[in-house]
């Protein structure tokens, strides 16, 4: 429940989305609000002998009237993703090498199962991998999309930048898999924000 004090504060600092198809209509009463746009958080200010809109990053002295959000955080509710799974694509990576490759680990939310699905390649090279997305049943998820860079080290390239940003998934990059411990880089996808999960060790 909102606690009375929030209320007020609510009340009195509202937020306003900005339309991205229809017009933006100025504040007409006396006061303020925030703008939430695509380009970020600005303050609308109305006064009898003013209007004004003004950015608030890199405005020190603005502070907003909220809370603090919770800390960033990635929890797995599948629980821990199969250890297995990181052995059989690097087994994967091994035999498509030198060329990348891909696999899909999918979890079922109904019955709490994991499923390891090898990706058909479309086109394969050393630095490029194009597969076919294969289409899930009700209930399955996407969790990791892992893809090999060979005998290249792991490492997020722009392409999978461009690849990853408007997915919600954990990413997970191979190289060097000609070696006896492959290279790894991890990170979570959360519609264009990238949480680096760190290295990982294959066991
Ligand atoms: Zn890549």
């Amino acid at each position: 429940m909102l606690h009375k004090l929030d209320e007020i504060i609510q009340a009195q600092f509202p937020v306003h989305v900005m339309p991205k198809y229809g017009s933006f209509e100025p504040l007409q009463t006396l006061g303020h609000r925030y703008l939430l746009g695509k380009d970020g958080l600005k303050l609308e200010i109305r006064r009898p002998w003013l209007h004004a809109v003004v950015a608030l990053h890199d405005a020190p002295f603005a502070q907003l009237p909220f809370g603090d959000c919770p800390n960033d955080s990635v929890d797995l509710l599948c629980g821990p993703i199969p250890g297995e799974f990181s052995r059989r694509f690097f087994k994967q990576a091994r035999e498509s090498a030198p060329n990348e490759c891909a696999a899909w680990l999918v979890w079922d939310a109904n019955h709490a199962t994991w499923e390891y699905v090898e990706l058909k390649a479309t086109s394969a090279t050393p630095d490029y991998v194009d597969v076919q997305r294969p289409a899930l049943r009700e209930g399955a998820w996407l969790v990791m999309d892992l893809h090999s860079h060979g005998h290249a080290r792991a490492f997020f390239s722009a392409k999978d930048d461009k690849d990853d940003r408007s997915e919600v998934k954990l990413a997970g990059v191979f190289g060097n898999v000609a070696e006896p411990q492959p290279t790894v880089a991890l990170r979570a996808c959360l519609m264009g924000a990238f949480v680096d999960l760190g290295p990982l060790e294959v066991r």
